[in-house]
């Protein structure tokens, strides 16, 4: 779970403009222990008082994610979601598919599969996306209720 001041923060050290929309944005992403769709952001605006736009939400999410404190993940189900990011070096997400929390790995030795990749293809590999899904610990055991 990220702090909504830390993603406002982050968007007035990247030169942009906080406004109400930006900040409710940021609020309702951060109020979200696990993955969101846009849809749980504009229902968390309303819900906060501070009613955005659909519109404001989608550039909001994408200027978000251009800064990489949020990044999109392709659920199973073929829903886009996003979940709050540490912006940091490269990693992948691991996703819980019934609760949403999701952790951050590094490397996980991918670069010898990538160099097999490029041998078998014949294509220079620049970047790549992969996201785990799976049940956490606590859903495992049934110890949390979804809430997601
Ligand atoms: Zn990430
Ligand atoms: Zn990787
Ligand atoms: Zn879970």
């Amino acid at each position: 779970m990220v702090d909504g001041n830390v993603i406002i923060s982050a968007l007035g050290g990247a030169g942009l403009r906080i406004t109400g929309a930006r900040r409710a944005v940021s609020e309702a992403v951060a109020a979200h222990d696990g993955h969101f769709t846009a849809e749980d952001v504009l229902v968390a605006s309303r819900r906060g008082g501070h009613p955005v736009g659909r519109a404001t939400v989608f550039r909001s999410l994408e200027t978000m994610a251009g800064l990489g404190l949020i990044e999109r993940v392709d659920l199973p189900s073929g829903e886009h979601a996003y979940v709050a990011c540490q912006p940091a070096a490269h990693h992948h997400h691991v996703v819980c598919s019934r609760c949403g929390r999701s952790v951050e790995v590094g490397d996980i030795g991918l670069d010898p599969l990538l160099e097999r990749v490029q041998e078998s293809t014949g294509y220079r590999i620049d970047s790549h996306r992969l996201e785990l899904f799976g049940l956490c610990e606590e859903c495992r055991s049934g110890a949390r209720i979804a809430s997601a």
